[in-house]
This record gives C-alpha cells, structure tokens and sequence, in this order.
C-alpha cells in the first residue's frame, strides 16, 4: 500500500535526489506514471532557442575537458559513481514511477550505471593506441585517440537511465562533454540523475560548466541534437522508425551516430535442452519488464520432441504471473507504459488468431482503474512465423512455434528485420556452436543457456540490421566517442617517401 499520493512521492523521491525543477509549471509538458495513470509532474520544456543555448555551453565545455587528464576526468566518473551508490533506492523508485519497473527492476537499472561507472574509472587509464611498425627506416608510427566532441544522447522511455550512462560514462572519460535528451515519457529520472551527478561535479571541483545537460521535451529537442554541427556523435536509442529519421540526418552531414534500434528476439529450445532452465529463462525474457525491454524475448522455436513436456508448463507459468502495481505489491509484472501500447498490444493479438493463432492470456487486468494499463502477458501458439510474428509489438507477447530441423529453424531465426539479441537451449556442442557460428544467430548478442535479456556491461551491447548497428557499453566500444590520428614520426636525416615513390626537386 502507497501512504502517500503519488505525485507527492515522486516530489519527495526527485528531492532526495538534489532536483529542484518547478513540477507544477501552468501548461506545461505533463508527466504521466503509468504505475496509476495519473500526471505526476508538469515540466517546462526546453525551447529550440534553449536547446541551441546547450550545444553552445557543452561546445565551450568541450574546449576545456578535453585537455583534462583522461586519469583526472575518471576522478569526476569514480564520484559519480559514489554519489549513485548514496542514490540508490531513490533513483530506483523514480525508475519505477516513471517507467513502471518492479522495485528489483529499477534497482537493476541503477545498478547497471554504477557498473559502467566502475567500467569507465579503469577505462580512463586505458585509452590505449596502436604502435606500428613502419615501412621505413628511422620512422615511427601509432595511433593517438583524443576526444572527439560533443556527445547527444537520446534515450528510450523503458530504459530511463542506464544506457544514458553506459554513453555518458564512457564519453566523459573519453574527453567529451554530454547533452542528454531523454523520452518525453520519463523526464523525471533524468532531472534526478543529473541532480546526482551535479553532487559529483561539486566534489570534484574545477569541471567546466554543462559537462551534462539534460533538455526536456519531444521528437524536436531530438531533432536539435541531430540535426547541429556541433554534436559530433549522436547516440540514439528507441524505435527503428525513430532511427530511420535519425541515422539518414546525421549520416547527411557527416556526423557520426550509435544506433540502438528495435528487435524482435527470438529463443530456440533443442531436444536436449534443460527444460527447467529453459522454462525460467524464457518466463523472465519474455515477461519482464512486462514485455518491454529491447531485448524482451518475443519469438520461441521448440523443438517438436519437447513442444509438449515445454509449453503447456510455459502456459501455466503465464496464467499464474503475479500482475501489479509496482511500488505496492511484490508483482512480477508491472504495467505497460500508456494506452497506446495496450492498443498495439490487442491488434498484434487479433492479427495473430486471424492466422490460426491460439493465444492463451493477454487480457486486461483491473489494477489501478481505467488510467493505467495492466495486462497478463500473452503466450500465442502459431502456427507458422507470420504476420505480427515479424515486427516487434512493444508489449508482453511471446509467439511460440514448433520446428523440427534445425538447419531450418537458424534460416527461420534470422528472417525478421530486428537483429539484437538471440538465445538457444542445449546441451549439444554441435548445435550450441553452430548457432554461434557464421552459420547461426545473426545478431548482435547470441546467448547459450541464458534468455535474450539481462546483458552485463562489460560486453559491447547492441545488434544488427535493423537494430541499427550501434555497440556501446563495455568490450572496445569507448573507440565511438574519440578521433583516432596515425602519426608517423621521422627521426632520421633522410626523408625516404613511402611506397619507395621518389620525388627529387633537386
Ligand atoms: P521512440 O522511438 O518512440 O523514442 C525514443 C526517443 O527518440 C525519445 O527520446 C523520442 O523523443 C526520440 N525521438 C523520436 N522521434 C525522433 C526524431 N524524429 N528525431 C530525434 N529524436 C526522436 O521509442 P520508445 O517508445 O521510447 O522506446 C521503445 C523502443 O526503443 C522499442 O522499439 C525498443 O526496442 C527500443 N529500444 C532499443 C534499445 C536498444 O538498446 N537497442 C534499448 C531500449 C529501447
């Protein structure tokens, strides 16, 4: 039970927080949580002018930090990273009142910052270039990497924090000042963080002034960050068709961007798979987050010999799923984000039972009254991939389908759009390699014995086709937010020209 109303604790929550934004602002942009349905905030958007008064102080910023030691600069993240241990819990409960998580969720998430936190401390004393061997005698050559420049951040509202730090962490670090523009659905946490991280900056002391900024608003404040020179690298996670807008813009002026799109995630159960494993792997991957992570699991392949030991116990898993308010109840599964993804939701449903679907669950639930969107989680079995089955719908659905040849079920795992995460089960070396191999999962993080969702930060994340290509977090992926310059030195007294070219002006 909630002892207070909501929007008094999201006041108190961003308080804790150090954020002092005005959360009643006439007009204003309102902020909805869909734990209840109800506004909680009303924020004051940026305006273009605003936004482009941003770019400027981060450009200014960018002049000083990055002549700043990377050593020194991994100070300011080593106390941000502090300071996100101290706001823990209330930054958790922001996930949860913006983005609807479970208490466990939200932590997760705030803990994912403090992990890439602890990643990028280290990483700022290893920036490392390349020394190459030249081709010529009395020469030298190697790789210098410096900052490359501004950093826009734009960010989906189902992961509200962390994969702004995974960019932030990292590009900071890197020498490079950020400009977050975070979804218009889950501005809150943004203003928190960015509270918190300010605590950081007055510890460390002499960091310029907008090292991070956060702009509140829409698609426009976006197309601010993408559309500017002066944002050297645009970091855009959400939708595919958002990514459509943004890659093509920046590409236009040269800039360079990281694309962190949709996917439509798929699991393959072999015969020889552990079903118990199988089964809570699955149950996670696909009903987490209520269905709403990008990497949620929304395709499964089972194998005809185990299809019916697997899926009617995966049915029973979904009809007992605890469906809740997240802040008052211990349930699994939260709420979905707004009406328009119950919609979404309910048209997938119906275009699958046109195409022979059996969907077992999917129905509303009457939590929170006719503001907020609760669901059970959906479980379809169909009979071929089809229709709804090849987009991502943004909400609770797992479409199940049986195979018997596995060399078919690698062609029919690879043939959506998305290509982010991909997980298979079995205790066969052969399939386990082979799906790991050139031959399998075409995306860009592949699992064995594990569900597509819940990636560690030490690997790079992010996938393929139309996901986007983008990589950041951990693993090399540091290399996006710096320039890298080959410098060859001469140290002899001859000028010998590469490729033995002879130029003699005499
Ligand atoms: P969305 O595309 O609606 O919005 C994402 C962000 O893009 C928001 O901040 C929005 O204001 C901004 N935006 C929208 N149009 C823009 C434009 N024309 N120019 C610039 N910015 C624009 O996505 P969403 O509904 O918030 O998030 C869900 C989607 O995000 C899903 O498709 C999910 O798979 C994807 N996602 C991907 C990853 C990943 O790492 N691959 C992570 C989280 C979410």
């Amino acid at each position: 039970m909630l002892t207070e109303p909501l929007s008094a604790l999201t006041a108190r929550t961003l308080q804790n927080c150090g954020a002092s934004a005005a959360l009643d602002v006439a007009g204003g942009m309102a902020v909805r949580s869909p734990v209840t349905g109800e506004t909680v905030a009303t924020l004051a958007p940026h305006t273009a002018a605003g936004a482009g008064a941003a770019i400027d102080t981060a450009v200014a910023a960018f002049k000083t930090w990055r002549l700043v030691p990377a050593p020194r600069r991994g100070e300011l993240v080593r106390l941000f990273g502090e300071e996100l241990r101290r706001a823990r819990q209330d930054l958790g409960r922001m996930v949860s009142i913006e983005a609807g998580k479970s208490p466990s969720e939200g932590l997760g998430e705030v803990q994912e910052m403090i992990d890439i936190c602890d990643f990028a401390v280290g990483l700022s004393r290893q920036l490392y270039g390349l020394t190459i061997a030249t081709e010529r005698p009395g020469h030298r050559m190697m790789e210098t990497w410096h900052p490359l420049g501004v950093v826009g951040i734009i960010s989906a509202f189902n992961f509200p924090c962390a994969p702004w730090c995974w960019n932030a962490a990292l590009a900071l670090v890197c020498g490079d000042p950020v400009l977050w523009k975070p979804s218009e659905k889950t501005p809150l946490t943004a203003l928190a963080v960015q509270a918190v991280f300010d605590r950081a900056v007055a510890r460390f002391g002499d960091a310029p002034e907008g090292l991070s900024q956060v702009l509140i608003g829409g698609p426009d404040l976006g197309e601010a960050l993408t559309d500017s020179t002066s944002v050297a690298l645009v970091s855009a996670t959400g939708s595919t068709r958002m990514g459509r807008i943004v890659g093509p813009k920046v590409a236009a002026r040269f800039g360079r961007c990281i694309l962190e799109l949709g996917g439509n995630n798929a699991g393959i159960v072999c015969p020889s798979a552990d079903m118990d494993m199988a089964l809570r792997a699955i149950a996670f991957g696909a009903m987490g987050t209520a269905g709403q992570r990008c990497t949620t699991m929304r395709r499964l392949f089972v194998h005809e010999s185990v299809y019916d030991r697997l899926v009617p116990a995966l049915v029973t898993a979904y009809g007992s799923v605890s469906v809740g308010n997240p802040l008052s109840s211990g349930a699994l599964v939260g709420p979905l984000i707004d009406k328009a993804a119950f919609v979404g939701m309910g048209a997938a449903l119906d275009d699958a039972k046109a195409l022979g679907g059996t969907v077992h669950g999917g129905a509303r639930q009457p939590v929170e009254g006719d503001a907020a969107y609760y669901v059970k989680p959906a479980l379809v079995e169909m009979p071929e991939q089809a229709g709804p089955v090849l987009r991502e719908t943004f909400a609770p659905i797992l479409y199940v389908m049986k195979y018997s040849d596995f060399d078919a079920v690698l062609d029919a795992h690879n043939a959506v759009g998305g290509g982010l995460s991909s997980s298979i089960f079995t205790t066969d070396l052969r399939e386990m390699e082979t799906f790991l191999s050139a031959r399998g999962s075409d995306c860009g993080i592949a699992n064995v014995n594990i569900g597509t969702s819940g990636a560690e930060i030490g690997g790079a994340f992010g996938g393929e086709k139309e996901t986007g290509g983008g990589r950041e977090s951990g693993s090399d992926a540091w290399r996006a937010y710096m320039r890298r310059a080959t410098n060859t030195i001469n140290y002899s007294r001859e000028l010998p020209l590469a490729q033995g070219v002879s130029f003699d002006i005499g």
